[in-house]
């Protein structure tokens, strides 16, 4: 293109720099145009593939999600998903997409190296052979461009490495930054940093820079796609009752207002979605009240720059996660507390939250322990312990949560015991006392006695005075005052 000094344009040299413009602009718009590049879940449509080469139609949540990639206005997008929702079928597609119409610097991050050769290998080899990538790139067997680790193509590289290891952030700058199951990666060293941070550090300087994370979340309060979600827009699915037509968000609830129901309740065979209106909704419902769905960002302030979504396996029309095997499911594994929380995160999509943290997880242990043999400790239970958290208001009371432990961390709730009178009073540490005095009879049959008990006074106020009171006929209990947070090593996993 010309390039004529401003000061020594005359009425020609501008004529002809403005036809130049002209040009240029048309090239730009061309190269920007939609029908060159289109939406995600249009590409999806016509060229995914599934692994037995079936056509993929994207579902309307999916579609919303997907075009969240290709939309030029987004730089980040963050998914806080359950499994079986489809996301890797979304991130698989856009890698296509990129290499047809975008081609660019792609850093795909797994938790480890292992998980990034089986990525490669399961997940992201068949997209290279989809027809629409051939057109433009032939990824060929044992070619060097073509390794495990690192693609390369016209314009473009996909390298996928393992968050394991502090090497695989180093000495390499990309375009495109995703993280796959960013809450799956190893803990932050003092010496290199959080992995996560690391990564997003990758893209830093590209102009064009896109960031992407998917994970389900592990445990609240140090969860990283938690608080990636609440940077973001923070987009809910709101899905309308095919009765009523009130539109909600869908939850897993605890059997008392909306949420997914089933009978019998032991042994569910037959399941359904309870409105928030009362309405009783059918599974055979569920892909209209999709269609009719829409995502609604409650944190308007980082659209679109930012979009962060929340999904979850109920909105799915996965035959795996209907609603009748999402009520199987937690019937299985509502009576093992580790079971219950990869349920909480695979399929509820949700953070693991400790008892007493959050008051919506109460509600969920309560819905379990209705269902198992209270005050049993399980079979492979080797230690007792309580757990007495002291509650000042209401003329007093003790509470004393009884946990049994096991070999691999395993740990289950046994029960709940709750001492009534006021803290100060005597008679009220010798009520404990009996308590943690008592002995519990196992499942296969053993005694078993409370091998320590730690006492959380809360404010702190009276902790000098708790062991001198009371708990002093304990047999083999060992008091730990706990104080604010002091319990939280007993617990962590
Ligand atoms: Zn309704």
């Amino acid at each position: 293109m010309r390039k004529t000094p401003p000061e020594t344009k005359t009425t020609d040299t501008l004529r002809v720099a403005s036809a130049d413009g002209a040009i240029v602009a048309q090239q730009w718009l061309a190269a920007f145009a939609p029908k060159i590049r289109p939406k995600l879940s249009e590409f999806m449509c016509d060229h995914a593939r599934s692994d037995d080469g079936a056509k993929i139609r994207p579902f309307p949540f999916q579609s919303d999600m997907a075009d969240s990639f290709t939309d030029p206005e987004t730089a980040q997008v963050s998914v806080r998903k359950s499994s079986r929702i489809g996301y890797s079928t979304i991130l698989q597609s856009f890698v296509a997409w990129r290499i047809k119409y975008d081609p660019a610097r792609t850093l795909i991050y797994q938790p480890t190296i292992d998980d990034a050769e089986k990525f490669s290998r399961d997940d992201l080899d068949p997209v290279l052979q989809w027809s629409v990538v051939r057109t433009v790139a032939q990824f060929k067997p044992r070619h060097s461009d073509n390794q495990i680790r690192a693609k390369r193509y016209k314009g473009g590289w996909i390298q996928i490495k393992g968050a394991n290891s502090p090497k695989e952030f180093r000495r390499v700058t990309s375009d495109d930054v995703f993280l796959e199951e960013c809450d799956g990666y190893p803990w932050a060293s003092k010496e290199e940093g959080d992995p996560a941070r690391l990564a997003f550090k990758r893209n830093l300087t590209s102009p064009r820079r896109f960031s992407a994370a998917g994970s389900t979340p592990k445990v609240k309060g140090f969860s990283r796609i938690d608080s990636l979600f609440e940077q973001g827009s923070q987009e809910y699915r709101y899905v309308p009752c095919p009765h009523c037509g009130h539109m909600q968000t869908l939850v897993f609830g605890d059997g008392t207002g909306a949420g997914i129901r089933w009978a019998p309740k032991e042994n569910p065979t037959r399941a359904w979605y309870q409105c928030e209106q009362g309405c009783e909704i059918d599974e055979a419902e569920k892909p209209w009240m999709d269609e009719n769905g829409e995502w609604r960002a409650h944190n308007p302030g980082a659209f679109p720059r930012h979009r962060s979504f929340h999904i979850w396996a109920a909105y799915s029309q996965h035959p795996g996660a209907a609603w009748l095997e999402i009520a199987r499911e937690f019937m299985e594994v509502r009576k093992d507390p580790n079971l219950l929380r990869t349920f909480v995160n695979q399929v509820l999509g949700e953070a693991w939250a400790e008892r007493g943290e959050a008051p919506e997880w109460q509600r969920l242990y309560d819905r379990r322990e209705k269902a198992m043999r209270l005050g049993t400790p399980p079979a492979w239970a080797g230690l007792l312990i309580g757990a007495a958290d002291v509650q000042r208001g209401g003329g007093g009371r003790i509470d004393m949560d009884i946990w049994a432990f096991g070999p691999d961390k395993k740990r289950a709730f046994v029960e709940r015991i709750e001492v009534f009178g006021p803290i100060a009073d005597k008679r009220t540490w010798t009520k404990l006392d009996k308590e943690v005095s008592r002995e519990w009879e196992s499942e296969d049959g053993r005694p078993m006695r409370l091998a320590r008990v730690a006492v959380d006074s809360g404010d702190g106020e009276n902790t000098m005075e708790i062991p001198a009171i009371g708990l002093k006929t304990a047999v083999n209990a060992l008091i730990i005052i706990g104080i604010g947070g002091a319990l939280a090593p007993l617990f962590a996993a």
